[in-house]
């Protein structure tokens, strides 16, 4: 066999353990001394704008990735290796690092969405013409796809029937072993800056104050963030029931951004809490993050069974809703300034931090489409820009359930605000955190500040309509409303509802 020197390119799988792509190269290369290149390309299409005219990254998921790859490089160089940093098309800068490095093979993680699995379609007719070995590997998700108990294209509507079809024969890999070395780099290669935010298009800022947890990008602290959360603070015997909390760091794992970019991978996590249940306990907390990783896992495979129509104003469902794109209350949503301090926390959360809890992202979205008839891409393209967590899957999965035009769609279901708010913050200490202009409003009152007399808005030194806005709609009539259109529309598509 000739002389082999492997490209690894880095995508959003951006660590060493259960790195298929890395143990694989290290392998060829203690087998049969090929070179080992590892690599990450920033491109400039992540930078630009979403067809609502966000920014398609925003500043918070920008400075994640950062943080990411220094951590990544760090990591490379203490087994001996580097990382190759590059700001540009793969599409050029992929073929350039061939010629100049004389490649002849390039790994890399598939992706499942479409921009990134047509990128990967151009790069594969680049390089079968130019007889590099160019080759994808499955690495994304908690199940492998060859280890589902169907094809893809017959993946269950339901993810209940989904998950009882998986769990009756659950085949999860264990993950690849950790590289113990690679060989050097040469010398002569000019090894790349990475990045700062302006680089890219973005402006410094400093982290938020308010925020209760600073993410931090990389495959070392999302590490970090396991041990404390399953080891250190014991918080995973209890998820199950605080999962659902919108204010501290430890209510629920916060391993999403780190899933995202890949800096965690989901069998790492398994495999965690299954040694976590054989030394000190198995329960329903457990279990249930298990539960949550299938949630994403069927996301993922949702898209890869859907393709474009994820993204679709149509939705998976294909149902043709007359949504509204009226910017003024759009603007109203996205600013947190709806009079639903429900909303209006978690919206201002997000600006301010790009995160929000679970609980808070159904909200939202439901207030946002079921409520105020709003065109759902406009909030999943806000949160796509927002969201250090953003992922496409996951994003717009999610937005086309929340929306009711997903594969699973079972009617015109929407979030009591006023009930969610009450269940879910009874004392009121998630929305006064957030809207401090409600902070002496007594809690049996703070979710529905639009019912304060004028004497109690003195009292409570809040003014309705000057301190804090009267609420954009009556919850109730503009759901009613927006449940006959959803409605008229099942009727004409179905011709019954
Ligand atoms: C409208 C909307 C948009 C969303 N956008 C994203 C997104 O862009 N990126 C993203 O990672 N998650 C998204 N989610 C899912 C979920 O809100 C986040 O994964 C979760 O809040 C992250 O916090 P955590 O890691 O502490 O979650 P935990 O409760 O600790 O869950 C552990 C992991 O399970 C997975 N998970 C949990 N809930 C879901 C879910 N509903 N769907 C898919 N995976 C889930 C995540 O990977 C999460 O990190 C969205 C949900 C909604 C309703």
């Amino acid at each position: 066999m000739h002389y082999q020197k492997i490209l690894v390119w880095f995508r959003n799988d951006l660590r060493l353990h259960d790195c298929e792509i890395l143990s694989l190269a290290a392998e060829a290369s203690k087998r049969m001394n090929a070179e080992v290149f590892p690599f990450y390309c920033f491109d400039p299409y992540h930078f630009g704008k979403t067809s609502f005219g966000f920014e398609k990254t925003g500043a918070f998921r920008a400075k994640f990735l950062i943080e990411s790859v220094i951590d990544l490089r760090a990591n490379l160089r203490s087994l001996n290796s580097d990382l190759i940093v590059r700001i540009g098309k793969p599409e050029l800068i992929l073929p350039e690092l061939t010629q100049q490095l004389g490649l002849t093979s390039i790994y890399y993680q598939r992706e499942i969405a479409t921009e990134e699995t047509s990128l990967e379609r151009r790069l594969h007719s680049i390089f079968t013409k130019q007889n590099v070995d160019f080759k994808g590997f499955w690495g994304k998700t908690l199940i492998h796809c060859d280890d589902l108990p169907f094809a893809i294209a017959h993946l269950p509507e339901l993810f209940t029937h989904f998950r009882k079809q998986v769990e009756a024969n659950l085949i999860i890999r264990e993950p690849f072993p950790l590289v113990d070395r690679l060989p050097a780099l040469p010398p002569s290669i000019d090894i790349g800056e990475i990045p700062h935010l302006t680089q890219l298009g973005l402006e410094e800022f400093l982290p938020c104050a308010r925020a209760k947890f600073q993410f931090r990008g990389g495959e070392t602290a999302a590490i970090e963030r396991l041990n404390h959360y399953f080891w250190a603070s014991d918080r995973l015997q209890v998820y199950k029931q605080t999962r659902n909390g919108m204010l501290e760091t430890d209510d629920s794992s916060k391993f999403s951004p780190w899933l995202a970019l890949g800096c965690l991978s989901p069998r790492y996590i398994y495999a965690q809490i299954k040694k976590y249940e054989s030394d000190r306990l198995a329960n329903d907390s457990t279990y249930w993050l298990i539960f949550e990783l299938l949630w994403r896992d069927y996301f993922h495979f949702v898209t890869a069974k859907y393709g474009n129509k994820l993204f679709g104003r149509k939705g998976l469902r294909g149902m043709d809703l007359p949504w509204q794109q009226n910017w003024r209350i759009f603007q109203l949503w996205q600013t947190g300034k709806t009079g639903f301090p429900l909303v209006d926390a978690n919206m201002r959360e997000l600006a301010a931090t790009g995160f929000m809890s679970n609980r808070g992202r159904q909200n939202v979205a439901s207030f946002l489409t079921k409520n105020l008839g709003i065109d759902w891409r406009m909030g999943a393209e806000w949160f796509e820009s927002r969201l250090i967590d953003y992922d496409p899957c996951n994003n717009w999965g999610n937005w086309n359930y929340t929306a009711g035009i997903g594969n699973d769609a079972r009617g015109f279901r929407f979030f009591n605000i006023n009930k969610q708010s009450q269940d879910y913050d009874p004392q009121g200490t998630y929305v006064r955190y957030w809207l401090p202009e409600l902070d002496a409003i007594p809690a049996a009152k703070v979710h529905q500040p639009w019912q304060l007399l004028p004497i109690e808005q003195q009292r409570f030194k809040v003014r309705l309509g000057v301190d804090y806005p009267h609420p954009l709609v009556d919850l109730f009539a503009s759901a009613k409303a927006n449940e006959a259109i959803y409605n008229d529309s099942i009727k004409q598509c179905y011709g019954t509802l």
